[in-house]
């Protein structure tokens, strides 16, 4: 009898388990992309640009609109990258980089970057969470 109990106390934790959301390992795989950056006189250039819009799931031009922003400068994309009319030093770069990330792109709920933005209105947009299907609204920028 205390076996059988036993039988099924395991089956429940197995099953328990393979109910969880594949979480932590999973988790800790995605790291915010780093910016090449060069500054070239009064501008500031993103040479890897495609590469962290990839990782964003977003469009390079999401990026350098959130950047116009934050840095209060001119961003444009060109055939080397996207250009910022200013001077920029890499951590600040990165630091801004990494608020887009974490405000944008990475989910909240589950902390996975596969998101999707939707409905910008009225200075907030939603995200919308593929892996674990949370629906959140931030403010736009
Ligand atoms: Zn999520």
């Amino acid at each position: 009898m205390l076996y059988v109990i036993k039988v099924n106390y395991e089956q429940l934790l197995d099953r328990a388990f393979a109910e969880l959301p594949s979480l932590s390992a999973e988790k800790s795989d995605f790291q915010i992309p780093l910016a090449d950056s060069l500054v070239q006189g009064n501008k500031t250039i993103v040479k890897n640009i495609d590469q962290i819009a990839d990782k964003a799931r977003r469009d390079k031009s999401e990026i350098a609109k959130y950047l116009t922003r934050e840095l209060a400068a001119p961003v444009s994309l060109t055939a080397h990258g996207m250009e910022i009319s200013a001077k920029v030093n890499a951590n600040t770069l990165n630091e801004k980089i990494k608020r887009f990330f974490v405000a944008y792109v990475i989910c909240k709920e589950c902390g996975k970057p596969d998101t999707r933005m939707e409905g910008r209105d009225r200075g907030y947009v939603n995200i919308i969470c593929e892996a674990c299907g949370a629906r959140y609204t931030v403010k736009s920028y």
